[in-house]
């Protein structure tokens, strides 16, 4: 089948490349410039910082043995199984209670593993996806669904996967013309909550590398510093300092400047005044970080046997990176057994 995916991010490329291999023929529409969604990298004086995800743990086999063939490739390495930890008062070089998990992160960036997952399937890039026509049974047309691009052309496919946030999955899906079971997850979905939060990377010159590789920080504006130096072969000084999403909530009003100047003040604070004064900065601002309240099923179908269609992401199942691979990764496994035979 000619299959539509609203999206490019890890579920919704790990889903493509699965039913790419299985012979269908996939086209992934992304609304940004880049892929990789919240795997995004930034360049700032020659360094690719982590300003989305900036590193992830393993607990599933699934998400396990991609982690190790992308490890075997070079496009992840291990980074560490321990980071200190900043009590609100004092800091650990190792945090005490760490059950020292091992930690993933990329090898020149985590968006270079999104664009390498991008080689079996077609990519649309800075194509919004408006809305969702279904075409239905009695269709003069060959496929059931129009996926209407925001610059009026439209995409025809048999079946589609809607792989973004929930927040951009209700936009698309409430247009769509079927009107019973879209309200179904539609009513699912307008639940889902997110929190927000500042990630603010940082350069310095002059400026010895910490040796440690991050640290986990508590009562305080901070919520995590990456020293993302550590994960490259550089003698500069690299930082991302991500805040808590109780500052975001509280400062998301407030100019990147104001933002950046509450942030330097607290990390100086933390491992010391050098902080304060970086070379090169930039600052994202993630409205959807994290979901709060995230849905106890992989992935969400809607039963139409003539147009199928179906949403992941890390909503489904829970609220990682993890979540989000192994929802595109279940969907693509059961829509390879329900209609590869039939179809491809
Ligand atoms: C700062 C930060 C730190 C994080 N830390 C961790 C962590 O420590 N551990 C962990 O496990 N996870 C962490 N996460 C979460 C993790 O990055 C996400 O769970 C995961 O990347 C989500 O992937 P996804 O496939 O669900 O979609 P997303 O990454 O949300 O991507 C969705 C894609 O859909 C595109 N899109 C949306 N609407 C449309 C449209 N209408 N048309 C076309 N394209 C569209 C977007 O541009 C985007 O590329 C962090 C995230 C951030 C931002």
């Amino acid at each position: 089948m000619v299959i539509g995916i609203i999206g490019a991010s890890i579920s919704g490329l790990i889903a493509g490349k699965r039913l790419a291999e299985a012979g269908h023929d996939v086209t992934i529409i992304e609304k940004s410039r880049s892929l990789g969604g919240r795997l995004k990298t930034v360049e700032l004086d020659n360094l690719n910082l982590d300003v989305g995800l900036t590193h992830f743990d393993v607990s599933t086999n699934t998400f396990g043995s991609f982690v190790k063939k992308q490890v075997e490739k070079g496009a992840i390495q291990k980074w560490t199984k321990d980071f200190g930890l900043y009590d609100g008062i004092e800091l650990f070089d190792v945090d005490p209670n760490s059950d020292s998990r091992q930690q993933y992160t990329g090898t020149n960036g985590l968006q270079s593993l999104a664009e390498s997952m991008s080689r079996w399937v077609d990519i649309k890039s800075e194509e919004k996806a408006g809305g969702l026509t279904y075409i239905g049974p009695d269709r003069s047309k060959k496929r059931s669904w129009m996926i209407n691009l925001t610059d009026v052309s439209v995409f025809e496919c048999d079946a589609v996967i809607i792989a973004t946030s929930a927040v951009d999955a209700y936009g698309v899906l409430q247009t769509a013309q079927n009107k019973t079971e879209t309200r179904r997850i539609i009513r699912h979905i307008d639940e889902i909550r997110y929190e927000g939060c500042f990630s603010l990377a940082a350069t310095y010159d002059n400026q010895e590398v910490p040796d440690w590789k991050g640290i986990e920080c508590e009562k305080s504006a901070i919520k995590w510093i990456s020293n993302e130096s550590s994960k490259l072969d550089t003698n500069q000084t690299a930082l991302v300092i991500q805040s808590t999403p109780e500052f975001y909530r509280k400062h998301a009003q407030k100019s990147e400047e104001e933002i950046k100047e509450l942030l330097f003040e607290e990390v100086s604070d933390i491992i010391g005044s050098w902080a304060r004064r970086p070379q090169s900065t930039y600052i994202e601002n993630w409205k959807y970080f994290k979901t709060k309240n995230p849905i106890n099923e992989y992935f969400m179908e809607l039963e139409l046997e003539d147009a199928p269609l179906a949403l992941i992401g890390d909503y489904l199942g829970g609220s990682s990176l993890e979540n989000a691979f192994v929802s595109g990764y279940n969907l693509s496994e059961y829509w390879k057994k329900k209609y590869t035979e039939v179809t491809a």
